[in-house]
């Protein structure tokens, strides 16, 4: 890098093709960005052409010197859903179509790619940065706590705790070092429930994240003073570990050149964000709504839908509920309301599509989010110092709620309960009840992440660490 005329390090990112790993990744790209590293941010062509369709994107990025945003078929037809349900199907279509692809891409690009950075489930990208003769960082934009889980997949089946069918889910789980006396069945991702051990996420978790060291580097978007006994566990694993979130309040700060996030955001929404809801906010008193969304591939059933949306009008609570046009099963969810949910929500609620949530969980109105624990959502929520409910839906959502409700005490666990009973009560003691005693330790919690990523702070130096890195590799490259 000192020499006079050293191409800056190029890195091709490609995160895993859904909105919550895309948000962060495209924040981990910016992130390097503004280091002075040229990007080619590389998409599916689905989601790209929905970026590009509901946000700013191009004009957005136009303005970071040497960053590309470029995509790639996932080999999908066109009318595939590609929803969380239907996953294998992608990750298939990609090992087939994409990986090939991938490779040419790289080997015509212009510029020569000093580094890869790809989604750790997406193994193949490991095989083609080794064909080509490129270094790898895997990133993983799930929660420390659950990929710990899922490396010791082997050990569960080892010691006989897998395959277990669906009943007694309150049966202690001993085979997770460092979890012992915390988790239970109901605990673990909910693919473990099927009770059947050629179950295809078994089997993918299973495989894919003991490749997880083949990589040079672990990129984490987390927190030291959050996960740090789980890390180390993980490190005997991977020991080159870059652990630099949140990536979203990383960015923000870096941008706003202060620690304490702005409360504005730039979008990288695949939906159309519907703004008027932070108008609606403005009218409200301070910490009086329940912020509700279950994130971007959740679906529940109409009876579900109906059973919170009673719990929460009973509970006499303020809500703004994001509800995703493809998110009840069977749509047209409009129909047939009770005409006294619908009169409350008129009173003292608001429905979206898809709200800017990170400038909702921003807002003074805000007090509690009852979230599905996807770990953007539980990031942003701890950041804004919001408690949650958490209701976990699939993946690292079981594992999070876990240490959401037990392990941080940011909220209260509501995994497999959605009657309106309890849905009423934990709103209650969310927002009143223990109102108290969730603002002190949010408070708490979000000041150490907040401490994080300043100067001195785990998060900021690992970042600086990881661009130091690449920069080297750079360096050390030919065409450095
Ligand atoms: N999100 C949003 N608007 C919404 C709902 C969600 O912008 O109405 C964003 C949210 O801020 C987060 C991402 O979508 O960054 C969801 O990611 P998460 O990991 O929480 O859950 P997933 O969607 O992957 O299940």
């Amino acid at each position: 890098m000192d020499d006079q005329g050293a191409l800056p390090p190029h890195v091709l990112i490609f995160p895993l093709p859904f909105q919550g790993p895309v948000n962060s990744t495209l924040k981990l790209a910016e992130l390097l960005s503004l280091s002075g590293l040229h990007i080619t941010f590389l998409l599916t062509d689905f989601i790209h052409t929905r970026l590009v369709r509901h946000t700013n994107i191009n004009s957005r990025l136009e303005t970071y010197p040497g960053f590309r945003l470029e995509s790639i078929s996932d080999g999908l037809p066109e009318d595939h859903p590609r929803s969380g349900e239907r996953f294998m199907e992608m990750l298939d279509s990609m090992r087939a179509v994409t990986k090939p692809l991938l490779k040419e891409y790289i080997l015509a690009s212009g510029r020569p790619v000093t580094c890869i950075i790809a989604d750790g489930i997406l193994g193949f990208t490991c095989d083609v940065a080794n064909e080509i003769g490129i270094p790898i960082f895997y990133c993983r934009t799930l929660s420390a706590c659950c990929l710990w889980v899922l490396f010791c997949l082997p050990k569960l089946i080892e010691a006989g705790v897998l395959p277990f069918k669906g009943d007694d889910l309150d049966a202690p789980i001993t085979s997770v070092p460092g979890m012992e006396g915390l988790l239970r069945r109901r605990d673990l991702p909910a693919f473990c429930r099927s009770g059947d051990l050629s179950n295809p996420n078994i089997q993918l978790f299973k495989t894919e994240i003991q490749e997880l060291p083949r990589a040079h580097g672990l990129i984490l978007n987390t927190i030291e003073d959050l996960e740090g006994p789980v890390l180390s566990y993980i490190r005997a694993h991977c020991p080159n570990l870059y652990t630099i979130g949140p990536l979203h309040a990383q960015l923000k700060s870096k941008l706003s050149g202060t620690t304490t996030p702005s409360s504005t955001s730039s979008s990288n929404s695949i939906w159309k964000e519907d703004r008027s809801c932070i108008t609606w906010l403005d009218s409200q008193p301070s910490k009086s709504v329940i912020y509700i969304s279950f994130g971007s591939l959740a679906v529940i059933t109409k009876d579900q839908q109906i059973e919170f949306w009673r719990g929460v009008v009973c509970s006499g609570t303020r809500f703004l509920w994001v509800i995703r046009p493809d998110s009840i099963v069977g749509g047209d969810w409009e129909s047939n309301i009770p005409t006294e949910l619908s009169l409350a929500t008129k009173e003292r609620g608001y429905i979206v599509g898809w709200a800017p949530q990170e400038e909702v969980l921003a807002h003074a109105a805000i007090g509690g989010f009852l979230t599905h624990s996807g770990w953007n959502s539980t990031l942003e929520s701890l950041m804004e110092r919001v408690p949650m409910i958490c209701w976990p839906y699939f993946l690292d959502q079981h594992v999070n709620s876990r240490f959401v409700g037990e392990v941080w005490k940011l909220g209260l666990d509501m995994k497999d309960k959605c009657d309106r009973d309890t849905v009423e009560k934990m709103v209650k003691d969310l927002m009143e009840a223990r109102k108290d005693d969730f603002i002190r330790v949010t408070n708490e919690m979000g000041e150490l992440a907040r401490k994080s990523m300043g100067e001195g702070g785990s998060s900021y130096y690992n970042l600086d660490r990881l661009i130091k890195d690449i920069e080297l590799m750079n360096a050390r490259s030919p065409h450095g």
